[in-house]
């Protein structure tokens, strides 16, 4: 039912919102209704006031003050207690965590409603003719709680979920047998059932992952097919690809701010989700740098679109300046500097283990002159950065984690 009505809420909000002045005004008495709940019902907001007085919180200062976020005012420790003993409810709610490395992890607490308003508002984006067409969704994707499986999901959209943690080959045969005009994956499982020749879907989503050029090139080239992107995270439903394939930020829900990151043209989201009632997800600094499209779309939203979302600021490399100040390089900067080096490269892992130390992943096959091209490409990057010179160590081979996010540039090491 809460999914239902999501559905045809979003898709009257899409007939109503036609132009920015809409979008901002719909905004706007979104977050006034906001602010009296936040007032009534979450601590940390109480006492605040109104939006002009909210601070822009991010996931340490979440996780320090945890349970006067949410409004059941459940603690980290019970989250972690309830999932260990295999169940994801407490008192009542829908709980969850992110699958981060164990000091990087996310939690969240939302009310089951909230999750079918989630599903709903996501396939009234995504497939907005099912009212009157009939689907066959395969989603595989990360945090998909039991609570969607047991659920009736209504008779013209049938779900398929497929565990991701298993892998792709362990399922691969029911995904078949389910035979999905639609699928809903991370990009490294839609680039592996492409490159086994099962990604037959008409309508191909990426989600949960950044999508990166290489993997979108080879999965459209492997099935002829436009890959069209959403943009979720722990922390919520954030944009929706359009029939044009342009990525466009779901301000419908979400009021999204920005924070500038010098000299790279790319920006980190601030947003503030003013559907949320069971956990206040109010200026929240996102982990993600984004590249905005300044040309409109021709679908005729006025919602923004996205040109590509690069990676997670937490992975900025940061290089010793040759002049002592340091230089942040953005992963976009890192990745087409690799993949211009040789163009037999359609992966590889670039992790900035040291002030000064960087470590390159490429495919075995690739051989010694791969290698070498790398090492110069990465080299000539940082000299003309203005950076001090780093040692660049290639080795070979790649694990693809299904079990986890797949990152392809990490910063594994604190400034
Ligand atoms: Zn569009």
């Amino acid at each position: 039912v809460h999914a239902a009505r999501a559905f045809a809420r979003t898709r009257w909000l899409q007939m109503r919102l036609r132009s920015r002045a809409d979008v901002e005004r719909h905004q706007n008495a979104g977050l006034t209704r906001l602010a009296r709940d936040l007032q009534a019902h979450i601590p940390f907001y109480q006492g605040l006031d109104g939006p002009g007085a909210w601070p822009v919180v991010d996931k340490a200062a979440l996780l320090a003050d945890f349970p006067r976020f949410n409004r059941a005012g459940i603690a980290v420790e019970e989250i972690r207690a309830a999932l260990a003993a295999g169940t994801d409810h407490v008192r009542g709610h829908s709980v969850g965590q992110s699958t981060g490395t164990s000091g990087n992890r996310g939690f969240y607490v939302v009310s089951d409603a909230e999750r079918f308003v989630w599903l709903g508002t996501l396939l009234a984006k995504a497939l907005p003719d099912a009212l009157w067409r009939r689907h066959r969704v395969a989603l595989a994707l990360p945090g998909l709680s039991s609570l969607y499986r047991s659920a009736n999901s209504g008779s013209r959209i049938a779900l398929g979920f497929f565990d991701l943690a298993d892998g792709v080959e362990a399922w691969a045969d029911d995904l078949a047998r389910f035979d999905p005009d639609t699928i809903v994956a991370p990009p490294k499982v839609l680039r592996r059932l492409a490159e086994r020749g099962q990604l037959r879907a008409t309508t191909i989503f990426s989600g949960a992952e950044v999508l990166d050029p290489a993997d979108r090139a080879l999965i459209e080239a492997a099935t002829g097919r436009r890959v069209r992107e959403i943009y979720m995270a722990t922390e919520g439903l954030f944009g929706v690809g359009c029939r044009f394939g342009t990525l466009h930020l779901a301000e419908d829900v979400v009021r999204f701010e920005w924070e500038a990151v010098a000299g790279s043209g790319l920006r980190i989201p601030i947003v503030t989700d003013f559907t949320r009632r069971a956990q206040a997800m109010v200026r929240y600094r996102m982990n993600d740098l984004i590249a905005l499209e300044d040309r409109p779309c021709p679908c005729g939203s006025p919602l923004q679109a996205v040109r590509q979302i690069e990676g997670r600021s937490d992975d900025l490399f940061e290089l010793a300046g040759a002049d002592g100040r340091a230089r942040m390089v953005t992963p976009d900067v890192l990745r087409n500097a690799v993949l211009d080096a040789d163009p037999r490269i359609t992966d590889y892992r670039l992790v900035q283990t040291g002030p000064g130390t960087i470590e390159v992943h490429l495919a075995e096959a690739l051989g010694g002159s791969a290698d070498a091209a790398v090492r110069a490409a990465l080299e000539r990057l940082v000299a003309r950065l203005g950076a001090a010179p780093v040692a660049v160590e290639v080795k070979s081979g790649i694990a693809v984690p299904f079990d986890r996010k797949l990152r392809r540039v990490i910063r594994d090491w604190q400034p």
